[in-house]
């Protein structure tokens, strides 16, 4: 049998790394919501994710094109919820859902979108999902709603390396350079169109990159992509009293060697 999404020799619909990928971006799902109601109801995440600037506190939506990507996720992932439930006969139990926060000016904070819920509950059960006989529609369905969410939030952050594409075309392997803005989950190829999960490309990629040299915010950006996020005060820290520059860029700019980041790490008490 062949995938059905990228066309690899598996024996189930789809392969393990297209059935990975799913499962990545629905476990990413709740923060790329999140994004993405910033983008709807006009609010501005900056560098800090704990911080929201309130411009509308209204709950109103400023930008009916996210509102209805929203809808169309929530849509779209029911959907899919659905049909397992019935290929399986449960029943959906719906996630206790989270009160509404106020933020720290007061204005009552939005509700979350209950797509949320539903992408932790299928990204739990993606085996099954990836076994269903039309397995390669929600492959394309759930990347089509991430690589939609990517293009309608945005994200200010310069982008960050990824290593080359793992694709396998007929010519060989694509090796394009893929890139990734932090909180990224989804990185298209633009040479050979492939779709790749970022958390794992970036994973890969920073294990076999020990010896680069990066600046303080690649470092930060590149771990947050891996899936494995440094808060921004405790690397500040380690680089006031536990880690030296390795070398300066011709700015200025203190360049990190990546393997010292990650023995540090090995060496905190967990
Ligand atoms: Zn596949
Ligand atoms: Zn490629």
């Amino acid at each position: 049998m062949i995938c059905q999404a990228c066309e690899a020799k598996t024996q189930t619909p789809l392969c393990s790394h297209c059935t990975n990928t799913v499962r990545d971006i629905l476990d990413e799902m709740p923060r790329m919501l999140g994004y993405l109601d910033d983008t709807r109801y006009g609010h501005t995440r900056l560098a800090d994710p704990g911080t929201r600037h309130t411009r509308n506190g209204t709950g109103l939506n400023v930008n009916p094109p996210a509102a209805r990507l929203a809808r169309d996720t929530h849509l779209v992932l029911a959907n899919w919820a659905r049909t397992l439930c019935r290929v399986h006969n449960w029943r959906y139990q719906r996630p206790p859902q989270k009160r509404p926060q106020r933020n720290n000016s007061g204005f009552q904070a939005y509700q979350p979108n209950p797509a949320s819920s539903i992408a932790l509950w299928l990204a739990q059960r993606t085996d099954k999902l990836a076994l269903l006989p039309d397995a390669g529609d929600a492959h394309r369905d759930i990347t089509w709603l991430a690589d939609r969410i990517e293009k309608t939030i945005n994200r200010p952050d310069p982008p960050i390396h990824l290593g080359p594409c793992p694709a396998i075309g007929p010519a060989g392997r694509c090796m394009a350079a893929l890139t990734a803005r932090p909180g990224q989950v989804i990185a298209a190829c633009h040479t050979c169109g492939a779709k790749h999960a970022v958390r794992e490309l970036a994973a890969e990629h920073l294990r076999r990159t020990q010896h680069l040299q990066l600046t303080a915010a690649q470092i930060l950006g590149a771990l947050e992509l891996a899936g494995e996020p440094l808060s921004e005060r405790t690397w500040r820290r380690w680089r006031q009293y536990h880690i030296r520059p390795r070398a300066w860029r011709h700015d200025g700019e203190p360049l990190y060697r990546v393997g010292d980041v990650y023995e540090h790490r090995k060496r905190q008490p967990v």
